[in-house]
């Protein structure tokens, strides 16, 4: 049981000795300690010092529809009373795992069939590799192997899926897959130089083109990418970047995995990013929001080519995890999904906001130290300069980002920051009044930065 009586600072500082965290510096944290989230609701979490702050960020990109849903947690609820687990393997299922697997092939289109759960985006990356590498081997290409990924792509924490993503951090301090290869990123404002959007858009998608000639198209076996990249920083890319892209894996034998796990359910204003840049996609990768954050699930989308290899007598496919397919939490895929469609959510609420969303953030363009600002969906990013023109950085090693972050979370607005960016992904349910919230608090935020690195006057 969870001990309701231990005050804030000790529980702080048992967390402090006994629990080390994901993407943290342990050191830093067991001096200095963190934050103790112990409740959410709509769009707001509360901490356990009584802070009520607004989320920007949908928990982790994953909480599209906010706290609040009665529905999905009643479903849970029901799923564990009825069936708590048991597992997939061994000609077994349950009844939510086979109606999600029917429903998410529903709401794609007409290709997906089939469906295969993981619990993590992580482990539905890794499974997607061994899908392809089942793929060609079935099909007696054995020779193609090769996954071509991005630089600053994130598919990803396990050793397979921090591989295919191109964080350099991560691969500082593990040894990558010897049979995954980067091209660059389509970040026009980090390197883009002096091409136009347009031109580094077409630029960055034929490094593509040249790294498939180079490794040779009879060894590379799929292209993995986000539509937009989250973690790495909101990057939207130039509108010329994907149909480019998609021109390039027409002409060759080529698979593309789409990395859904941000951009699925709705954050970029269609049900999935390959709908908003009209990709094709062979395999779709999710997790996060397809639960909307209140259970652990992921899994990988199977498109009909591939699914009629796989299907006609190759024998079993060796790899599953216990979780695979859990009840509970396909149960909260199944209730997230009917509110999802019942409400037309996406279609209409998205649809509506997010031209609201856009138009206020873009009032920031205009501010001293905002270089840019990339909105898609209620999908957005605020790069900060000290320098609009040369897009010369305010200061080294993202401090003035950090500081922007730190300065919003205190006026409580919680946002995140990547490199020189600061990243927002709303709820799907946060209302007007509170878009002006989240933007004027940024806006004040980033006064004060300005003021900080004294490229803005301060308040006399
Ligand atoms: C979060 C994320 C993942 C990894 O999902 P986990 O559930 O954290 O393993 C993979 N791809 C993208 C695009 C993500 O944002």
């Amino acid at each position: 049981m969870m001990t309701a009586t231990l005050d804030t600072q000790a529980l702080k500082k048992l967390d402090q000795a006994h629990h080390l965290h994901p993407f943290t510096d342990f050191e830093d944290y067991a001096q200095h300690g963190g934050r103790i989230v112990s409740r959410a609701e709509h769009v707001y979490i509360y901490d356990s010092d009584g802070n009520k702050i607004q989320d920007g960020m949908s928990g982790l990109w994953c909480c599209n529809l906010g706290y609040s849903q009665e529905r999905i947690k009643q479903a849970v609820t029901e799923q564990l009373a009825q069936l708590p687990f048991y597992n997939n393997f061994f000609r077994c299922s349950n009844q939510p795992a086979a109606e999600l697997a029917a429903r998410l092939c529903q709401v794609t289109p007409e290709r997906f069939q089939h469906v295969f759960f993981t619990n993590s985006g992580s482990e539905a990356n890794d499974t997607q590799i061994k899908l392809v590498h089942r793929y060609f081997d079935l099909l007696g290409k054995p020779d193609k192997k090769l996954i071509i990924s991005r630089h600053n792509a994130y598919h990803g924490s396990t050793i397979a899926a921090s591989s295919l993503g191109g964080m350099s951090a991560m691969h500082k301090q593990t040894m990558g897959l010897d049979y995954v290869h980067h091209i660059q990123q389509p970040h026009w404002f980090e390197e883009g130089g002096d091409l136009d959007p347009e031109a580094f858009g077409i630029a960055a998608a034929r490094e593509l083109e040249k790294k498939i000639d180079e490794l040779g198209e009879d060894r590379v076996a799929a292209f993995i990418a986000e539509p937009v990249q989250g973690a790495g920083g909101v990057i939207v890319p130039p509108e010329s970047y994907w149909p480019e892209v998609k021109r390039i894996l027409d002409e060759r034998d080529i698979l593309l995995i789409s990395d859904e796990v941000i951009c699925g359910f709705g954050r970029t204003g269609k049900w999935f990013g390959f709908e908003t840049y009209g990709t094709e996609p062979d395999l779709v990768t999710f997790a996060k929001a397809v639960t909307n954050g209140y259970m652990p699930l992921g899994g990988s989308l199977i498109s009909q080519k591939i699914s009629d290899v796989l299907l006609s007598g190759g024998g079993e496919f060796a790899h599953g995890l216990t979780y695979s397919g859990h009840p509970a939490s396909c149960a909260a895929g199944l209730a997230t999904l009917d509110i999802l469609e019942e409400t037309r959510i996406i279609e209409q609420g998205v649809v509506d906001l997010a031209p609201y969303f856009a138009s206020r953030l873009l009032e920031l363009a205009d501010h001293p130290i905002v270089g840019q600002v990339r909105v898609q969906g209620l999908f957005a990013a605020v790069e900060l300069v000290r320098d609009k023109s040369s897009r010369e950085r305010l200061a080294p090693e993202s401090a003035a980002a950090v500081h922007t972050r730190d300065t919003a979370i205190t006026q409580g607005l919680m946002v995140r920051q990547t490199g020189d960016a600061m990243i927002m992904a709303p709820p799907f349910v946060t209302e007007r009044s509170e878009i002006d919230f989240l933007v004027d608090q940024l806006a004040i935020a980033l006064d004060r930065t300005g003021q900080h690195y004294g490229v803005m006057p301060s308040p006399v």
